[in-house]
């Protein structure tokens, strides 16, 4: 969770946590505000916080498909760590036993996965760089 909060602080947006009912979370851009549903489990609040910050990252106003593909995106290079993912990926076939060893949503996995394969296709991707850690 120490990541988030420092992109809380880092991107100046409020939290609000309520009962949303069935939405986990929302970013309000005008009002710099994320509400928060405060039923979700650790990962998954965690996870939801990470993808408004997504959001609040890249100014979106307004819920397009191509808005939630750059969060989810923005949320899965922010959890998941380069070296983790190969160490996992040659232990584990399944998203969801990577995402449990890391602490994240198979949703984030897979979206790092998809990250990955468009990345590792274009010109001037560095993979030393990328692994890292
Ligand atoms: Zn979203």
């Amino acid at each position: 969770m120490l990541e988030a909060w420092r992109w809380v602080e880092a991107l100046g947006v409020r939290i609000v946590d309520g009962n949303l009912g069935e939405l986990n979370g929302a970013y309000l851009h005008d009002h710099r505000t994320i509400l928060m549903d405060l039923n979700l489990a650790p990962v998954q609040y965690h996870s939801t916080l990470m993808h408004e910050l997504g959001h609040a990252f890249h100014d979106h106003d307004r819920t397009t498909p191509r808005n939630e593909w750059e969060a989810s995106q923005w949320v899965a290079r922010a959890l998941i760590r380069g070296c983790e993912y190969e160490a996992l990926i040659k232990v584990f076939e399944c998203p969801q036993s990577i995402a449990f060893e890391m602490g994240v949503l198979p949703r984030d996995v897979v979206n790092y996965q998809q990250w990955r394969e468009t990345v590792v296709r274009s010109p001037g991707w560095s993979e030393s760089a990328e692994n890292s850690c």
